[in-house]
C-alpha cells in the first residue's frame, strides 16, 4: 500500500514509522532484523531504508602514489526492502538518490522495485561525496531531487527513457521528498528553500518527510509556511534521539540544525553518560507527545541502530 494511503486510512490518528540504515559492507542482514524485531509491536505501516552513495578512498601504493577507489560502504537498500516486506509484511520505502545514478540506472532500479511490489520511494538528491566538497551528479544523472521526482512520475505514466518503448507498463509509485524546517544548508534562505520544496510537490511528490529537529516550534512554523504556499500534502516529522555528549556538536555540524539551549544545558549538566541518555530520551518523549497531540500524520524515527532508546520513546507515546 502507498504511504499516503496509510495516512488517509488512519483518519487523523498518528502513525509510527522507522528508518534503518543498511549494514556496512560485509555485515549481516541480521543487524536490520535485530533493530526491527523489537519495534514491530508498534505496528509501523512502513519502514524506510536509506541509500548510500559510493565514496572515494585513497590507498597508498608501495610506490608512494595514492590510488583512488570508489566504494559503496552500505550497499543493499533494495534487497533489504524486499527482505523487510517478506519478513514482516509491512511496506518498505527505499530512499532513491540522484547522486551516483545515471537516469538509466534510476530507471532500472525503479523497474526492480516495481517487480518486487515495492511502490513507495523517497526521492532525494543525496549529499556530496566527502572528497568532492560539493554535490556532483553523474554525467547523465540528476542534479536536483525534483528531476528524480519527474523521472518517477514519467515511469508512473508509462514513459521510459527509451523512446522506442511503446505501451510500456505504468508503475504506481508514491513519492516522498525531504523538507527542512531549519532550511537546507545550501539554500540562500528559508523562503527560497520552501519554494523549491513546493516545486517538488508540484512535480508529483505525495508527501514530505522532514530533517530532524529538536525544537517542535521549528516544525510547526515550517508546516505553517508550507501550507501558506498552498501545499497540502502530509508533512511527516523526522525524529532522532540525542543521547551522547559529542552529538551536541556533531548533529549541528552534520545536519545543519540548532540545538535548543534547554536541551544542550540539560545534557551538559548530567552527571554521566547514563544521565545524558536519560535527558535525551525524556526530550524526545516530550517532543513526540506534543507532536502527537497536535495530530501529525506520523512520528518517523531515525533508529540509527539504537533500538533500546527508540523502543523506550515509542512505548511512552504509543
Ligand atoms: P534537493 O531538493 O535537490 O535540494 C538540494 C538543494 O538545492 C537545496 O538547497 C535546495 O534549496 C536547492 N534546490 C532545489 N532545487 C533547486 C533548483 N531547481 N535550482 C537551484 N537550487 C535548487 N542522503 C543520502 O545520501 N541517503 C539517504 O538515504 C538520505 N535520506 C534522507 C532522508 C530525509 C528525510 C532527509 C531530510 C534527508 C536525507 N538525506 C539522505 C540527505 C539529503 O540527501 C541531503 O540533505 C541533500 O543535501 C539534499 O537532498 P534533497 O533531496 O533535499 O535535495
Amino acid at each position: 500500500m502507498k504511504v499516503t494511503e496509510y495516512f488517509e486510512k488512519a483518519d487523523g490518528k498518528t502513525l509510527i514509522s522507522f528508518e534503518v540504515l543498511p549494514p556496512l559492507k560485509g555485515g549481516s542482514m541480521q543487524a536490520i532484523f535485530d533493530t526491527l524485531d523489537p519495534l514491530m509491536e508498534f505496528k509501523p505501516p512502513f519502514i524506510d531504508v536509506t541509500y548510500h552513495r559510493e565514496d572515494f578512498t585513497y590507498n597508498r601504493r608501495p610506490s608512494g602514489y595514492y590510488e583512488k577507489t570508489a566504494i559503496r560502504k552500505r550497499p543493499g537498500t533494495v534487497g533489504i526492502c524486499a527482505a523487510i516486506m517478506h519478513r514482516y509484511g509491512v511496506d518498505a520505502v527505499p530512499h532513491l538518490l540522484c547522486g551516483g545514478f545515471t537516469k538509466e540506472d534510476t530507471e532500472n532500479v525503479l523497474i526492480d522495485l516495481n517487480f518486487l511490489n515495492i511502490n513507495n520511494v523517497l526521492a532525494l538528491r543525496g549529499d556530496a561525496r566527502k572528497f568532492d566538497g560539493k554535490f556532483v551528479p553523474e554525467p547523465d544523472g540528476h542534479k536536483y531531487a525534483i528531476d528524480l521526482v519527474r523521472q518517477v512520475e514519467d515511469i508512473n505514466n508509462g514513459k521510459y527513457l527509451d523512446k522506442n518503448i511503446e505501451n510500456g507498463i505504468s508503475t504506481d509509485f508514491c513519492i516522498g521528498v525531504a523538507g527542512y524546517p531549519e532550511k537546507h544548508f545550501e539554500a540562500p534562505n528559508l523562503s527560497t528553500d520552501l519554494e523549491f520544496t513546493k516545486q517538488k510537490v508540484d512535480a508529483g511528490a505525495d508527501y514530505i518527510v522532514t530533517q530532524m529537529f529538536f525544537d517542535n516550534e521549528n516544525y510547526f512554523k515550517y508546516v505553517d509556511s508550507i501550507r501558506a504556499l498552498g501545499i497540502n500534502v502530509p508533512i511527516v516529522p523526522g525524529l532522532k534521539p540525542l543521547t551522547k555528549l559529542y552529538q551536541l556538536n556533531s548533529i549541528p555540524r552534520l545536519f545543519y540544525i540548532n540545538m535548543p539551549e534547554e536541551l544542550s544545558k540539560g545534557i551538559m549538566a548530567a552527571k554521566d553518560a547514563a544521565g545524558r541518555k536519560e535527558v535525551g530520551i525524556e526530550w524526545l518523549i516530550h517532543q513526540s507527545k506534543e507532536l502527537k497531540k497536535r495530530g501529525v500524520p506520523c512520528l518517523h524515527y531515525y533508529t540509527m541502530g539504537d533500538v533500546e532508546t527508540i523502543k523506550r520513546v515509542v512505548e511512552a507515546v504509543y
